[in-house]
């Protein structure tokens, strides 16, 4: 009989140590809100498969879209006879994309592709080699990726030698005293010790650390950061992989800042499932690269694009943008509660939309991340039904990534279960 054990045995044989599972549940369904495991147990997943299923699992209408496209063909490659749900879709998005610029996109594969591509189209434009990044950013697997990924373990961890070129400097964190201000005079210390701003070509940043622990950029520093790219003629690159499409409250989190970034990354979310990524920017920016620089075998798959233009209309019909803002505060309360309760316990409730999180910590000292109970949580989350993802720079944040779809029963049922699960862990 295929059970979760069977499988994870076999996975254990044949899939390399590097590619971890959170969970051995293997998974024989999804619907919406809800995976069931092929020994039938239901988990309400808080997760969705690292914010990827905004609109839910299997969304009748993403199914509807990628059968159509399938049965019409599936692939015959951007870069040699290209199709209309590719036009179509990049005609969408440049016009959802933040600012009032011209703008116009490519498409390809991954989120790390997307960010690759921003850096080549930075350097190409700007014609310089230093690209600023962030401590505890996550911008990727790949070999550049992960150089401007600001957390060794266990990104960078035996992967070296990294391109060069690349600096990293404080993110602001309230809760363990990093100031925008510190965040500023890092960068104005980096051009006066490493590099000076006329060799920048880019500054990259995501407007909420998703892998870093569910820290907002406060909306100073991105007006900041616009401020300071604008005299230097660097190019400002939002990292949004994890942060678009409708998740935090807005269709794009640089929205809430008011700030126009030159290049967005877009993954995960545009998709509903579907391994599609795009760069969006300023037209003048993108069109740097000579024609035949930039692509992919399967960039813009027209399956991934009859999905996205698919997950679009679901975000516009069930307003699922503004659905974002009433999940976080539905979420927002309940772990306040938790918190009155738990106050030595829980150091801070973060939440921008529906991209929500706690921060665990021992007797109230920031200083001190509760590891050992972030791990017992995570690691006793399936026998309570739930799909829950730590993360953070000090591995003891737990996130809260819930499909914008999902209704208030399955919260408050969710929930329920995550604070039992929560005090049982407390108090083991
Ligand atoms: N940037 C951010 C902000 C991300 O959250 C991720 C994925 N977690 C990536 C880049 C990389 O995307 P992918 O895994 O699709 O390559």
């Amino acid at each position: 009989m295929t059970t979760n054990k069977s499988l994870q045995d076999r996975k254990l044989q044949v899939i390399a140590r590097g590619q971890g599972n959170i969970y051995p549940a293997y998974v024989e369904k999804a619907h919406n809100a809800e995976i069931w495991d092929v020994e039938g147990q239901r988990y309400i997943d808080f997760a969705t498969g690292i914010a990827v299923c905004n609109t839910g699992h299997s969304h009748p209408k993403v199914v509807e879209a990628i059968k159509q496209q399938v049965d019409k063909f599936s692939h015959s490659c951007m870069m040699v006879n290209p199709y209309e749900v590719a036009i179509e879709l990049a005609e969408k998005l440049v016009v959802a994309a933040p600012g009032e610029s011209e703008k116009k996109a490519i498409f390809v594969s991954t989120g790390a592709e997307a960010v690759e591509n921003c850096i080549k189209i930075a350097r190409a434009h700007t014609g310089r080699r230093g690209i600023v990044a962030f401590n505890g950013g996550f911008h990727g697997r790949t070999n550049m990726t992960m150089a401007l990924t600001g957390k060794v373990t266990p990104y960078k961890n035996l992967f070296g030698p990294f391109p060069a070129d690349i600096f990293h400097v404080p993110f602001p964190m309230e809760l363990h005293n990093v100031s925008v201000k510190d965040s500023l005079n890092a960068l104005e210390n980096l051009f006066k010790v490493d590099i000076a701003a006329s060799d920048v070509a880019a500054i990259i940043i995501e407007p909420v650390q998703g892998e870093g622990g569910f820290y907002p950029a406060p909306v100073e520093l991105l007006q900041a950061l616009r401020e300071l790219c604008d005299k230097h003629g660097i190019v400002l690159i939002a990292d949004e992989i994890q942060t678009g499409f409708g998740r935090t409250g807005k269709m794009f989190c640089f929205e809430h800042a008011n700030v126009e970034p030159d290049l967005i990354t877009m993954a995960k979310g545009i998709a509903g499932g579907f391994p599609l990524a795009a760069v969006v920017g300023k037209s003048h920016i993108m069109d740097a690269p000579l024609p035949g620089g930039l692509g992919g075998t399967y960039g813009g798959s027209p399956v991934g694009c009859a999905a996205a233009l698919a997950v679009l209309d679901v975000i516009d019909e069930q307003k699922l943008v503004s659905r974002a803002q009433q999940i976080g505060a539905r979420f927002t309360a309940r772990l306040r509660e938790l918190q009155d309760k738990f106050p030595a316990i829980i150091g801070e409730v973060r939440t921008k939309g529906a991209m929500i999180a706690i921060e665990l910590i021992v007797d109230s000292d920031a200083n001190q991340p509760n590891n050992g109970l972030t791990q017992a949580i995570i690691a006793n989350a399936k026998e309570a039904g739930l799909v829950l993802l730590a993360c953070g720079f000090y591995a003891n944040v737990i996130r809260f990534l819930p499909a914008l779809t999902i209704s208030d029963e399955i919260i408050d049922e969710g929930l329920d279960k995550f604070e039992q699960l929560f005090s049982q862990q407390v108090n083991a």
